[in-house]
């Protein structure tokens, strides 16, 4: 089969591997679609510290199960799924006690080489092999729709991990893929006030037509409209960008004792200046949201019911041929929103 195959950083071409055979518990699925993430960016660039080469990358990913290994039998050959593709060890202690996604053996589909009998290579491949336990069936989606589970999968979990109630407002700074994810999710919460910024009108566009309430450039006036909004602040502000400035920022957009979802990421090496005072005093709750645990159901439910839109976010398409042009055309955010591989 053709595959994507990262030797090394900086070092990759799409190579000839052999086809993955589903062991005891395993899932081989032909891969009809993998989005680009900016995870694959950094294992392709080497500063995914994770990584362990040579990788297949790809974790966002869907297709038609092909084969079925020893002890799977409730799915049918012809499936279409997608994955979770964070595979926790179900033994440490944050496993025993349900944390799964704090899970210290924990990998990743498509980020690591293979281990012993685990298989991580990801969804840059014509086939790939994945526990059953990470496979989620979908009935009325299509492909393209349907390896958003993982993208989704995130946004679903940040949305519990506010604690989102009807009724809330909501500030998502960052119309990327994700913050387009959120709008439509807070919209489908019955949020009756979905704000967005950034600094892209085409991206604020789009997040208008998803159903956002008001789109706010993030220029010099950003915080008299956005204060013109909501006197009081906001319930949850997500600041989705990964930027110290904006979680500074994110403590005037939120209200007394509202949330702040802290979702992008920001480099590692960046400090944001806050006040413990203010945090103490306005009762303010700063919440990490990094990953996902317990949403796949869900998310999967989102996508496949249309409630959740997809398609208007896929802006490029391209063959596992032309991973180049994909990997470039995805480092150019001010021209796409998501890019998709189709194997
Ligand atoms: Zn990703
Ligand atoms: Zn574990």
């Amino acid at each position: 089969m053709k595959a994507l195959v990262v030797g090394k950083p900086e070092s990759y071409k799409v190579e000839d591997v052999p086809v993955p055979q589903p062991g005891p518990g395993e899932v081989l699925i032909q891969v009809k679609a993998c989005c680009v993430c900016g995870t694959d960016q950094h294992i392709v660039k080497g500063d995914f510290t994770d990584t362990v080469y040579p990788v297949i990358p790809g974790h966002e990913f869907s297709g038609t199960v092909h084969g079925l290994g020893e002890g799977v039998d409730d799915l049918e050959i012809g499936d279409m799924v997608s994955i979770e593709p964070f595979i926790a060890c179900g033994y440490c202690y944050f496993c025993q006690i349900g944390e799964y996604n704090a899970c210290r053996n924990g990998e990743v589909i498509g980020m690591s080489a293979n281990k012993g009998s685990l298989k991580l290579d990801g969804g840059f491949a014509e086939y790939v092999v994945v526990p059953r336990k990470n496979v989620y069936v979908f009935k009325n989606s299509s492909f393209e729709e349907a390896s958003f589970l993982p993208n989704l999968n995130t946004v679903v979990s940040g949305m519990k991990r506010a604690r989102f109630q009807p009724g809330d407002s909501i500030l998502i700074i960052g119309a990327g893929t994700m913050g387009l994810l959120y709008v439509q999710l807070a919209k489908a919460n019955g949020s009756p006030l979905v704000v967005i910024t950034d600094r892209a009108q085409n991206r604020l566009d789009l997040a208008r037509e998803l159903g956002a309430d008001e789109c706010v450039l993030a220029d010099e006036n950003q915080e008299e409209t956005l204060a013109s909004l909501t006197p009081y602040g906001f319930d949850v502000v997500v600041e989705g960008v990964g930027n110290s400035k904006l979680l500074e920022q994110s403590m005037k957009f939120v209200r007394d004792r509202g949330r702040i979802i802290v979702f992008g990421m920001a480099p590692k090496d960046q400090l944001a200046e806050l006040s413990p005072l203010a945090i103490n005093k306005r009762n303010l709750e700063i919440i990490g949201s990094f990953s996902a645990i317990f949403c796949g159901k869900a998310t999967r439910d989102l996508i496949d019911s249309g409630i959740i839109k997809i398609t208007p976010l896929i802006s490029h398409r391209f063959p596992l041929e032309e991973f180049n042009d994909a990997l470039a055309q995805a480092a150019r955010p001010e021209e796409c929103i998501r890019v998709v591989v189709n194997p």
